[in-house]
């Protein structure tokens, strides 16, 4: 891999811009560096790489995006080059420009339509040449579909297979997932590149903020297709992805998808993972979204071993797992700002409020009021502060608490809060309906043991 320069781009260290090698993102826990390595199949030795990498040089902390991405942490200016070259020499190369996903056993699921590997890779190629500038967090999904299709994922253009009787067609649609994205047009394999940069230079040419739901559909369309726009196409769709965690048959292959718990995991405890699941029979390790990490090569004789070694190193075997909706960041773990344990909090929110965690609402805890790990407003975020944890309702971890406890008094204030809501709750209730009818008086109470 040739490490491009190092230097580091000061003007995108705020939030808003994508993190990676070359502009790291400055949070409350020193600069965030987010990758995405080139090859879709990833080797225990890469992964060990990735794990030895994140504790030399961050925090030791390593996330699993919601796209599928790495994320290592608490990184200062110093330590950004040397990464770099630790990336290079373990022969890890990762991708740069725009985010192009596809789904991640493209070209070896066979229930897929197509293989969308050869037209992401053409379109990448294609947007480098034109050398356009385009919307920092641009997105485009190219989907072939397949038991881990992204049909689920948003973005700002979405190429979807279909299958025909005539072979498989792309449907071109921008701004959405699979159900919202508004159809642009139907496209053979040779013209779907052509097409989609048609799209792509729309986009470059109403300027560098525009995303795909501000573009024109009626004027895309006419310019592109001879007048099938693609709209009958939704209903010749497939049902909807499997989430990734859990067991898939893929053809023949045995794939286990583990999560690690609250979407992080330290690098140590990566690792023994890794060890274990390739003592297990685990030959190959990809990428997926929903902050998840699959495992190929098992034998079914090997699955529940596998399924042991995950848990025991905090990661979720299953979809099912109560603490899916909760957001924390690094904590006292991993951050000198933190005045709390946000993965000890959590797992307490997960022990005595799992009420709160059906996936309707999402909770936030964060280990100082710069709330790094959920920037944008959640359901309940608690929040860790010189006097304590910090209440906020629909709120962000910088708004104004609407109570405090002391810190060694937060587990009871969570068994409170949780009996509070058990108590309240109908039958079928999502905790969304039962936050949204319950007065915030009321929730304050419990959770300061007023009631
Ligand atoms: S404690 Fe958490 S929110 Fe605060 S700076 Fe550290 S990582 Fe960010």
């Amino acid at each position: 891999m040739t490490v491009a320069s190092h230097r580091i781009d000061t003007n995108t260290l705020r939030r808003g811009a994508c993190p990676s090698i070359t502009a790291p993102m400055q949070t409350g826990d020193g600069l965030l560096v987010r990758l995405r390595p080139v090859s879709a199949a990833l080797s225990a030795q890469d992964l060990l790489a990735l794990a030895d990498i994140a504790r030399r040089h961050g925090n030791g902390l390593i996330e699993i995006t919601a796209r599928g991405n790495i994320q290592l942490r608490g990184l200062i200016d110093a330590s950004v080059p040397r990464l770099a070259a630790d990336l290079a020499a373990a022969g890890i190369e990762t991708r740069t420009g725009v985010a192009i996903e596809i789904p991640p056993l493209s070209g070896v699921d066979p229930s897929e339509i197509a293989d969308a590997t050869p037209i992401a890779d053409a379109l990448r190629n294609a947007i480098a040449a034109a050398a356009l500038t385009l919307a920092p967090k641009l997105a485009i999904v190219v989907d072939g579909g397949g038991v881990l299709s992204l049909s689920d994922m948003v973005a700002d253009i979405r190429l979807d297979a279909i299958e025909t009787n005539e072979g498989a067609l792309w449907r071109l649609a921008i701004g959405g997932d699979r159900e919202t994205a508004r159809s642009v047009a139907l496209l053979p394999s040779d013209a779907v590149v052509d097409g989609t940069m048609a799209v792509v230079s729309a986009l470059a040419a109403a300027g560098p903020a525009t995303r795909g739901r501000d573009l024109d559909v009626p004027t895309l369309s006419a310019n592109l297709s001879e007048g099938d726009n693609g709209q009958e196409a939704i209903s010749w769709f497939k049902s909807g992805p499997r989430h990734p965690v859990g067991k898939h048959h893929i053809g023949s292959r045995l794939v286990l998808g583990v999560a690690p718990a609250y979407g992080q995991v330290h690098a140590d405890r990566l690792a023994a993972l890794v060890q274990s699941l390739s003592a297990c029979g685990a030959m190959e390790f990809r990428l997926a979204t929903h902050r998840t990490l699959l495992v190929c090569g098992l034998s079914e004789e090997g699955l529940s071993a596998a399924q042991g070694a995950a848990e025991r190193e905090g990661f979720w075997c299953t979809d099912k797992a109560p603490g899916r909706s909760v957001s924390i960041c690094a904590g006292a773990a991993g951050c000198a700002s933190a005045s709390f344990d946000t993965h000890a909090a959590a797992d307490a929110v997960v022990a005595h409020a799992a009420g709160l965690l059906d996936g309707s609402v999402d909770i936030h805890i964060s280990g100082c009021p710069k709330g790094c790990a959920h920037p944008a407003r959640a359901a309940v975020t608690l929040c860790g502060t010189a006097d304590g944890v910090g209440l906020v309702l629909n709120g962000k971890a910088s708004d104004p608490a609407l109570a405090t406890v002391p810190a060694d008094g937060f587990v009871p204030a969570i068994q409170r809060l949780g009996a509070l809501l058990r108590n309240r709750r109908a039958e079928s209730e999502t905790a969304k309906s039962l936050l949204d009818r319950t007065a915030p008086d009321t929730i304050v109470s419990a959770y300061q043991g007023h009631q």
